[in-house]
């Protein structure tokens, strides 16, 4: 796993603020690696100021952050920050340095203020990111009242029974590799085995299901994540597995888990079409949720290690996938007895099966309806 790219526990704001909460709104701009990030994020209104949440803002930019009772951490691009909630000094793999107001907590978030977020971003990750507008509750950007409408919540975001169907051609994507080693065990590399299940993988997919699969890659290569989503994309495929292990600090944890993205967009749409791509991505990530959940009912049944769940989180490398996306950790590799496991040839035949058993119980759970 890579921890930039999957925050664990991480609630999703831009679900609550899809459901309403428009009004007060501050945009940004990151300058980033691929270019600028436009970042919006909805204001709150507190005693001490303006806030912003720093869930949405990571999730936009693609860092992860992780939201504890106390304190909050921040990874992004491999560096690597963590702040105590009610505190101002953030610690910081690049260096130590103070807000000008405290981070607060609120609910399953953190809010930082509007004036902070370009020195925190800027002395925390090296990233510029300058506001680009603010707009106050009392002058709503949202003009025409319409525009509201133009974003349905995400409770009526459907995925046609047809579109469900529609599974002929899979993309596996095997995570890390070349100079990117992920993960290690005691004797296995996570790139390493990320390779040999997605080739068992593939094999199994087009033995039993008929499925047309591609891979992204098939040997030792480093790829970055605009590379696997171009390889995707050019392919047309209709699902993308990107396949991963895990490690932890604590050597007892273990099982397999299953993340699909965060919904890719802003927050606010306009009639300039924005509005069209937010609803498909919106719908891209239910359609991957429902085929998550089914994969993981498969692979719970088959699988011989524990479960820990289907999370939502900000996946950067998802957001410009054309498909629905799942990323699967297998298992954790600094599990001693699970890394063992993961290196016979019989438990992940297991593995690959139960995948197999959950995509066909996807597609034929479209069909029934
Ligand atoms: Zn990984």
């Amino acid at each position: 796993v890579n921890r930039s790219l999957i925050p664990l526990g991480l609630t999703l704001l831009f679900l609550s603020n899809a459901s309403g909460a428009f009004g007060a709104v501050v945009t940004f701009r990151a300058t980033g690696d691929n270019g600028p990030i436009d970042v919006t994020a909805a204001v709150y209104h507190k005693e001490s100021g303006d806030y912003v949440s720093l869930n949405s803002v990571c999730a936009q930019i693609g860092a992860a952050c992780a939201v504890q009772p106390t304190r909050l951490q921040i990874d992004f691009h491999g560096k690597s920050c963590w702040v105590r909630t009610n505190d101002k000094q953030v610690n910081a793999s690049l260096s130590t340095f103070s807000l000008e107001k405290p981070v607060l907590r609120q609910a399953e978030d953190a809010l930082v203020s509007v004036g902070d977020v370009g020195p925190f971003f800027q002395k925390a990750f090296g990233l510029a990111m300058s506001k680009t507008t603010a707009r106050s509750a009392e002058e709503p950007a949202n003009t025409d009242p319409s525009r509201l409408d133009d974003e349905p919540p995400l409770s009526e975001i459907e995925v046609p029974a047809s579109d469900r169907l529609a599974l002929d051609s899979i993309v596996i994507d095997p995570g890390h590799g070349g100079s990117d080693a992920g993960a290690s065990g005691q004797t296995v590399k996570e790139k390493d085995l990320a390779l040999v299940f997605a080739e068992t993988l593939k094999k199994e997919l087009e033995s039993t299901l008929k499925l047309t699969v591609v891979l992204t890659r098939q040997d030792d290569k480093a790829l970055s994540m605009v590379e696997r989503a171009d390889i995707a994309n050019r392919s047309e495929g209709d699902l993308f597995i990107s396949i991963h292990s895990g490690a932890s600090n604590s050597p007892n944890a273990s099982g397999f888990e299953l993340f699909y993205s965060t919904p890719a967009g802003s927050l606010r749409v306009d009639r300039s079409g924005v509005a069209d791509s937010r609803v498909a991505s919106l719908r891209r990530t239910a359609k991957s949720k429902a085929i998550a959940q089914a994969l993981e009912t498969a692979m719970v049944k088959a699988a011989d290690s524990r479960a820990r769940g289907t999370h939502e989180a900000p996946i950067r490398q998802f957001n410009s996938l054309s498909m629905p996306g799942v990323l699967i950790e297998l298992g954790c590799l600094t599990n001693t007895g699970e890394e063992a496991l993961l290196q016979t040839e019989a438990y992940r035949n297991k593995l690959a099966k139960a995948i197999a058993s959950g995509i066909d119980a996807y597609i034929k759970g479209g069909a029934g309806q």
